[in-house]
């Protein structure tokens, strides 16, 4: 749907019309692929065909445009009609084909509440056809895809009735439009920060400077420079100016976007103190002169200072950002900014088991005829309405509407998303945004976090695991209730074909095309019989809907995949690379900023990102002053950690970590590529009799319980144990300005294994060098980068870090280094290192 709210005008495709909806949907799990649409056109040919030969005049895919005018908006509505039969004598006959899983005949009741929006579309011809004086009548062609069944039900009166509501809701969602339009013109929020720490006063003109060169931008940042708060300003602002009508905002990680929705809150409470650093401002001394100062950093405040504890520097040093040529808005008309949070489906679920089918979930089963009188709509109408998932689950709960279906109905009325890359980059997922009335991509800005990560986790969302163990318990079932013979037939042939694989690298080429067949005809199948899924539960539905997805997976050529068997039985259908994929979503944003600690080397994100293309992409680093000079460095050229080797040292590593913690005051951080090296290298200290004590890093999956940890260990502990990647390496920011000595025992390349051999081949063409940089050095220094990065998170701190390992010197290790890091002494003897360390403490 496109439109222009300053002049009342909207235009949309006949089908987008009919299929509006401004509450929840009933349709349940599951993927329509592309099988619906290849057989749609199956049975559109053939009873085209038919149609011919019975009135050879008819035409086909007939095109009907029509401006209408309702309420003061005007709606340009296109579409075309399947097909258009003339009678001598009477009206002509207007015919609309649909395929259907659902089993013919059936009661015209049923399939008018199953397909409303079909009922609707053809209507919507009809009025259209009657608004230029050229009455018609109408038909919809229903098939069973499975059988080519036909059931024709003729619209009625009431049908074209059904349109003016239409256009009511339709005409109703765009004034919310118009009034979220107004309300973002007249937005008003705080400055994220009360004082500026020294290198973000250029931050805001720099950001708007990178957008205006190019639509995609890599935004670098150190941790604890404050990105997220910079970056809400500048979009806040960008949506204000009115550049973008939203703003979806992508983590991975649910502590990001808590971390999102304080900063919010807090920018649009107009009380004070509730700025998120309230530190009073400060005097600065002078910074340094313009030529040496091109991006005008001022100059941090003290190492120290009790009254400014993370060094800001004052909001009033910065003339773009204080007093009357301030942009940002004054606090005391501050405004609530609309704004929704999503979680993930099973988070929303309230019913007894998560089985998202109508027949199975009472929930959904109705759930849009209860939504006109359930008063679910304050959650987008009333703007100080709560909307955590506590508020939506009590309120799904007591109006029985599945509150992810109140998420979906409330999200077109925020101005801004905030959610996991999936609604944005996963097949399975990214319906719930990309299906939202009024979104246009081209009209928001896409802020991806921690976008590092972004290639391997879109990689994984394109990635499936099919199992023999699945594959049997299905046929199982199947026989046990009796399906229909083909499938059970095709499910029995998939079961053997997964059973007899054993373990390999990659399939064959026969079994690969085995397996193309055997996927193509079970979601055909799938997608063509009605199938009872209440009845086969959420185990059984997951499997089938799974032939859907594998289908789209292997038909996709966008991504290098790898089909492999990891463990007899189990076939992985792996995404090697799902960078054209990636860059075509980013391109058809009208900004994306992708932001991290560790873009760097951007070359490299770039192509990981699919954006190659000169002229795209623009990249930005953000100035941090405060972080020169920061990090003390070495790399020991002693020790060789590459798997072969590492043995031979591992007497060595574990003398180094004794002598680090021996000159550290408090406890020392000890980063480790793997759980088995850090393993092996604390069996070395216990042999040693080394009077250190321990923490190595335990598998907690919840945050606050590794944060306890953290500080627990760090209170009693004089080593921690890390893994390179991991959430604890990553994900907390405790070490910041505790840890003052740390040692990274080599870069963290991932391990050599079946798809990291798959995606050295996939990029061969690049050259091996190229090809292993990309594979392997680029992703474990970033991790080395991460790591290193949470060490010194604001002015003042101080870290001392050894690079345990001779790799590190190397220059095509030492070249994807932090710039920070990488003026380092090289140590070659113990004597070396004990200079180095300074005394014992
Ligand atoms: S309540 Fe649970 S099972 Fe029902 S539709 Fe919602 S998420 Fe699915």
């Amino acid at each position: 749907m496109q439109f222009s709210l300053e002049a009342r005008t909207a235009s949309l495709s006949v089908g987008e019309f009919a299929a509006f909806a401004s509450g929840p949907r009933e349709s349940g799990g599951g993927s329509a692929g592309l099988w619906r649409a290849q057989l749609g056109q199956h049975w559109h040919a053939e009873l085209r065909a038919r149609t011919l030969a019975a009135a050879p005049d008819a035409r086909f895919e007939v095109a009907l445009e029509e401006e209408i005018t309702h309420r003061g908006w005007r709606l340009t509505l296109a579409g075309r009609i399947d097909q258009l039969v003339p009678a001598t004598g009477a009206e002509p006959l207007l015919r609309e084909i649909k395929s259907v899983s659902h089993p013919l005949p059936a009661d015209e009741a049923a399939l008018r509440t199953d397909y409303p929006a079909y009922f609707l579309q053809l209507a919507t011809y009809l009025v259209l056809r009657r608004a230029r004086r050229e009455p018609a009548r109408g038909e919809l062609v229903f098939v069973e895809v499975a059988s080519g069944l036909v059931q024709t039900v003729a619209l009625s009166p009431f049908d074209e009735a059904l349109v003016l509501h239409q256009l009511d809701a339709v005409v109703e969602f765009l004034q919310h439009r118009r009034h979220a339009g107004e309300r973002r013109r007249a937005l008003r929020f705080q400055p994220p920060f009360a004082a500026l720490r020294p290198g973000q006063e250029s931050i805001q003109a720099g950001l708007g400077a990178a957008l205006a060169r190019a639509s995609v931008v890599l935004f670098e940042a150190p941790t604890g420079y404050g990105k997220t708060g910079c970056t809400l300003e500048f979009a806040l602002g960008a949506l204000r100016s009115g550049r973008f009508q939203r703003l979806v905002w992508l983590t991975g990680k649910s502590t990001g976007q808590l971390q999102v929705v304080r900063t919010l809150k807090a920018m649009s409470d107009p009380r004070p103190g509730n700025l998120l650093r309230d530190t009073p401002p400060a005097a600065l001394p002078p910074g340094p002169p313009a030529s040496s100062n091109p991006l005008g950093y001022s100059t941090p405040a003290p190492a120290g200072d009790p009254s400014n504890p993370l060094g800001y520097s004052a909001r009033g040093a910065n003339p773009g950002l204080s007093g009357s040529n301030n942009p940002i808005g004054d606090a005391a008309h501050a405004a609530p900014l609309p704004y929704w949070q999503v979680r993930n489906k099973g988070e929303h679920c309230v019913n007894d088991v998560f089985h998202c089918v109508r027949d199975a979930c009472g929930f959904l089963n109705g759930c849009a005829e209860r939504w006109p009188g359930s008063g679910l709509a304050k959650f987008y109408l009333a703007e100080q309405a709560p909307r955590d998932l506590d508020a939506l689950r009590a309120a799904g709960r007591a109006a029985r509407i599945c509150p992810y279906e109140i998420t979906r109905a409330a999200l077109p009325y925020h101005d801004v998303w905030i959610g996991d890359y999936n609604y944005v980059f996963a097949p399975a997922n990214r319906s719930l945004f990309s299906e939202q009335p009024g979104f246009a991509p081209a009209e928001t800005l896409l802020v991806v976090d921690e976008a590092h990560n972004l290639p391997a986790r879109v990689a994984d969302a394109h990635s499936h695991l099919a199992r023999a163990d699945d594959a049997l318990a299905l046929l199982a079932e199947l026989d046990h209730r009796r399906a229909p013979a083909d499938l059970q037939l095709a499910a029995e042939q998939w079961a053997r074909l997964l059973g007899r694989l054993g373990s390999s690298d990659a399939v064959d080429a026969e079994t690969e095309s085995a397996v193309h067949d055997a996927v193509g005809r079970l979601a055909e199948l799938v997608m063509t019989l009605p199938l009872d899924y209440a009845a086969l539960g959420p185990e059984h539905s997951r499997t089938l809907w799974q032939f859907a997805a594998l289908e789209d997976f292997l038909s996709d050529s966008t991504l290098k995949k790898l089909l492999w068997v990891p463990r007899p039985g189990e076939l992985a259908f792996t995404c090697l690379d799902a960078a054209e994929a990636i860059g075509a979503i980013l391109q058809s944003f009208g900004g994306a900023l992708l932001m991290s600690a560790t873009l760097s080397p951007f070359e490299h994100t770039a192509m990981a990102c699919g954006l190659e293309a000169p002229g795209g992409l623009a990249s930005l680093r953000a100035p941090a002053p405060w972080r020169d000079g920061a990090y003390d460095v070495a790399v020991d050229l002693r020790v060789d950690t590459t798997l072969k080797h590492r043995a031979r040292h591992s007497a060595a590593t574990a003398a180094t970590i004794e002598s680090l913690r021996a000159s550290s005051a408090a406890a020392v951080a000890v980063f480790f590529p793997s759980y088995a090296y850090a393993d092996a290298v604390l069996g070395v200290l216990e042999q040693r009799s080394a009077a250190l004590r321990v923490a190595m890093q335990p598998k907690l999956p919840d945050l606050a319980a590794q944060a306890a940890w953290v500080e627990e260990s760090l209170a009693l502990a004089d080593v921690l144990f890390l893994v390179l990647g991991s959430s604890f390496a990553e994900g907390i920011d405790l070490l910041g300005g505790r840890v003052t000595h740390a040692m990274v025992v080599g870069p963290a390349l991932p391990e050599v294994n079946a798809v990291q051999r798959a995606r050295m081949d996939t990029f061969a063409a690049l050259g091996r060098d190229a090809a292993f940089r990309r594979v392997y050095q680029v992703p474990g220094l970033q991790k080395v980068n991460q790591a290193l990065g949470r060490l010194v998170r604001a002015p003042g701190q101080k870290a001392k870090v050894l690079l345990h390992c001779r790799r590190f010197a190397d220059p095509s290790y030492a070249g994807l280094l932090a710039p920070e890091y990488q003026m380092y002494r090289e140590i070659t003897s113990e004597a070396e290192l004990g200079a180095w360390l300074g005394p014992a403490r």
